[in-house]
Order: structure tokens, then C-alpha cells, then sequence
């Protein structure tokens, strides 16, 4: 599976948090490694994507479309993510 950068979440996380993310600071909670989402490493698939940090490879999220229009997201691995509003 080819690695991705945080610029493949870009269009999806626009569509289901409202912002675009790419920019917003990110860290690992495992390793406590930090930068912006558009660095971290990203593998897709037909079913979602799942985000992972460069520095420990530690799962920081993940993304899996549903039926009905339904998607689920979980950030297991972010100990914060910056939120921009306006
Ligand atoms: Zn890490």
C-alpha cells in the first residue's frame, strides 16, 4: 500500500469537520512527536484511511465511510488537534 501525506485526508476532513485541516497542528500521543496533519503518514484503502505518525508510526486516525451517508472517524493516537473556527 503506497504512503500518503496528510494532504490526501485534505478534501475528506473539509467535508466532515468543516475546516480544512492540513495546517492544524497535531501530536502523537505516544511519542509526543508534533506537526502539522498535511506531514503525518496516510495509507488508503476502498474501505477509509488511517492516518499514522512519521516519527513512531503510532495509529493517529482513522476514517471509515459508511452507508446512509454515515462516516466515523477516531483519533486513538492525537493527544490534541488544533480546531479553527471562522
Ligand atoms: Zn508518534
Amino acid at each position: 500500500m503506497d504512503v500518503l501525506d496528510g494532504n490526501a485526508l485534505a478534501g475528506r476532513l473539509a467535508d466532515l469537520l468543516g475546516w480544512d485541516a492540513t495546517d492544524s497542528p497535531v501530536r502523537c500521543r505516544a511519542c509526543g512527536d508534533g506537526g502539522a496533519v498535511a506531514r503525518v503518514a496516510v495509507y488508503v484503502s476502498a474501505m477509509g484511511a488511517v492516518a499514522r505518525c512519521r516519527a513512531c508510526d503510532a495509529v493517529l486516525l482513522t476514517m471509515v465511510d459508511a452507508v446512509g451517508g454515515r462516516s466515523w472517524i477516531g483519533m486513538p493516537g492525537i493527544d490534541a488537534l488544533e480546531v479553527r473556527r471562522g
